[in-house]
């Protein structure tokens, strides 16, 4: 169960510290012990070590974050979790899909679920800083779980594909496509990469910030589906500190 040990659950502002409680019972009860808080606005709280019965060890080891950014540090893959369909975020996943893509990744380094506020949901910015949305397919006319019923959802998922799935390698194989392909880039170092993008967009004049439109969610959105490794953010970096020190390029060719 190494591969479980490697997935974060991450709570994004989470307002009532029964529903961490909560949230710290159901992942022991599957064997996930890496419980992440954003922001909590009660923590710790006697009313969380309550309802995590015996999980209150999940409790202590969780560590309090300032950012979802600095929750989702050194990740190679972060999903969002939302009760609500949205317009415009990342590629859609089944919850069964996200649990064998989780499990899968989870073999080469850190994964995290991210879950919102019992009230709003994921902010678009924390839905934005994840590759994948999964939404629980509940009644349409009554959609919301609590907070601590949809992590046991995941959860479960989870540990029913590491019950079920193949035998571990020996060494982190998901990704190698070839013998040249370099590690999974982390959280950062693709975030990294869209602040870079964005920067010389705006230099280029192709984005203009005042009137964004959707271009940065569709990039997201792109880059998001493709598992960037290290080497393809670092040449995609090289591309544009070219293009941007290159203002007078030669365009009649296109
Ligand atoms: N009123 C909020 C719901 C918050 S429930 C809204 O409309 O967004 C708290 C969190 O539990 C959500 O942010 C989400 O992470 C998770 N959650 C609840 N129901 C879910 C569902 N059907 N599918 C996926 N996640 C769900």
């Amino acid at each position: 169960m190494q591969r479980l040990a490697n997935v974060r659950i991450v709570l994004s502002n989470p307002s009532h510290p029964g529903n961490i409680g909560a949230a710290a019972r159901a992942m022991k009860t599957m064997g996930v012990a890496r419980l992440m808080l954003v922001n909590p606005e009660r923590f710790p709280d006697p009313v969380a070590t309550a309802r995590a019965a015996g999980a209150d060890d999940v409790l202590q080891a969780a560590p309090i974050c300032q950012s979802l950014d600095e929750a989702l540090h050194g990740t190679i893959l972060a999903i969002a979790l939302s009760a609500r369909q949205r317009d415009l975020g990342p590629a859609p996943l089944s919850v069964r899909d996200a649990a064998s893509l989780v499990l899968e990744q989870a073999e080469c380094g850190d994964v995290a679920l991210v879950f919102g506020n019992e009230t709003r949901g994921l902010s678009n910015e924390d839905v934005q800083r994840c590759r994948y949305i999964v939404h629980i397919p509940t009644d349409p006319a009554y959609s919301s779980l609590n907070l601590g019923a949809a992590v046991q959802v995941l959860c479960y998922e989870l540990r029913q594909n590491a019950l079920s799935g193949a035998p571990l390698g020996q060494e982190c194989t998901a990704g190698r496509v070839t013998p040249f392909s370099s590690p999974p880039a982390t959280h950062e170092e693709v975030e990294r990469f869209y602040a870079h993008l964005r920067d010389v967009m705006i230099r280029a004049g192709f984005h203009d910030p005042l009137h964004p439109k959707r271009l940065m969610p569709k990039l997201r959105r792109l880059f998001g589906r493709v598992a960037l490794e290290r080497d393809e953010v670092n040449i995609l970096r090289g591309i544009l500190d070219a293009v941007d020190k290159n203002p007078g390029l030669d365009r009649s060719n296109h």
